[in-house]
């Protein structure tokens, strides 16, 4: 497959600012990776810029007055920010704060996935990996759970008016309820989102249950997984749901938000993924993307530091057909610290009585959906273990 890499250093100039979960230094550390391997060396690979969204492009999705609202949040006039107007938006000290330069930033996220969907839909690329992007849970007129722009439903809407349909896969740890809700009513965008439930969670939805609603009933699919939920049970899950249902849907987009945020070591989830059962996931999407021929991904949440450069790096190598060395290359270790690409160590046993637990979770969620959805989609027999 031909692989753009969409990133530029503005990408992480500004930002959140170091104290906060989405740091942009997680950006810099997995660009500063990939150079050392020189992953944009190999033929079928290149490093490609971003450039800004115009409003246009972000109407797509947001409404006229949040594009307002996020541009003059983020050229304070003074230098304070307006507060009333910052809390009617979403923005939260808390959470998603405004920041000086946040309008150009986000808008250079969104621009980026605009970058990837023009390259594969011109078949410039057959895949296109945008990690500063995913910010999945913003809606058309509210900042929520770190994302401003929601580049993935601009990109999404921009591939519905170029007559694509899309299937979305979304493997963060928080439920992608934002894009979920761009597209509830449509048949043409399948979302799957595999997530920890939404119980005392954020943002506290994609339960089984929500299944789309009018022409869209069956397209938004849900699959909550119980904290500590090993990586054999979520593999096993994501193997029921998302082959068979992407290659019954036959799209002609494949769009991914590839958040790591359910490795073991993250600081927000509590799912116990390591970097290996995270490649077999790129790999299960990437030979479902080699059908259909255009493979759109983006990265996402994932707030352990040293754990996002490698799954990020790991993931363009299956993207892009490249193997790095695991010893991580001397260029980046004497920055960072050396040590392996893959992870050495994995998380400790769950106790056998929460182990049972999470595994009947799953399987009653997968029941319920398989029961609701059995008129849109063709179930395969469950094979006993
Ligand atoms: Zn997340």
């Amino acid at each position: 497959m031909e692989a753009a890499f969409i990133c530029s250093e503005a990408l992480w100039s500004r930002g959140f600012g170091e104290g906060h979960p989405l740091t942009p230094v997680r950006l810099k550390r997995t660009y500063d990776l990939l150079m050392a391997y020189r992953a944009f060396d190999a033929p079928a690979s290149h490093l490609v810029k971003p450039r800004l969204a115009t409003r246009e492009e972000l109407l797509l999705f947001h409404t006229a007055e949040y594009v307002d609202a996020v541009e003059r949040l983020s050229a304070p006039r003074g230098g304070s920010v307006d507060r009333t107007l910052a809390r009617r938006y979403g923005f939260r000290p808390d959470e998603t704060p405004a920041f000086a330069g946040m309008f150009e930033t986000e808008g250079l996220k969104a621009g980026a996935a605009l970058v990837g969907a023009e390259m594969v839909a011109e078949g410039r690329a057959q895949v296109a990996f945008s990690i500063a992007g995913g910010m999945h849970h913003a809606r058309p007129a509210l900042a929520s759970g770190f994302c401003v722009f929601n580049d993935v439903a601009v990109a999404i809407h921009w591939l519905l008016r170029r007559g694509f349909r899309v299937a979305y896969v979304d493997v963060d740890v928080h439920h992608g309820d934002g894009v979920q809700a761009a597209f509830y009513d449509t048949d043409r965008v399948l979302t799957i989102s595999l997530h920890q439930a939404g119980i005392m969670f954020y943002p506290g939805t994609g339960f089984p249950e929500e299944l789309g609603e009018g022409a869209g009933y069956g397209y938004s699919i849900n699959v909550p997984f119980l904290p500590y939920t090993g990586e054999d049970l979520y593999l096993w899950a994501f193997r029921q749901v998302v082959p068979p249902l992407v290659r019954q849907f036959a799209p002609d987009v494949l769009v991914t938000q590839l958040g790591v945020d359910t490795h073991y070591r993250d600081l927000l989830g509590s799912l116990l993924l390591t970097t290996q059962g995270y490649v077999v996931l790129v790999e299960e999407l990437e030979s479902l993307a080699e059908g259909i021929g255009r493979w759109l991904a983006f990265g996402g949440g994932g707030y352990a530091i040293d754990v996002v450069p490698r799954a990020w790096t790991l993931a363009y190598g299956v993207m892009s057909g490249q193997t790095f060395p695991d010893e991580l290359p001397p260029m980046y270790a004497e920055r960072y610290g050396s040590g392996r690409l893959h992870d050495v160590d994995e998380p400790e046993p769950v106790e056998a009585r929460a182990a049972r637990q999470t595994r009947a979770y799953a399987k009653k969620g997968l029941a319920v959906l398989k029961a609701r959805t059995k008129g849109v989609w063709k179930w395969e027999e469950e094979a006993h273990g």
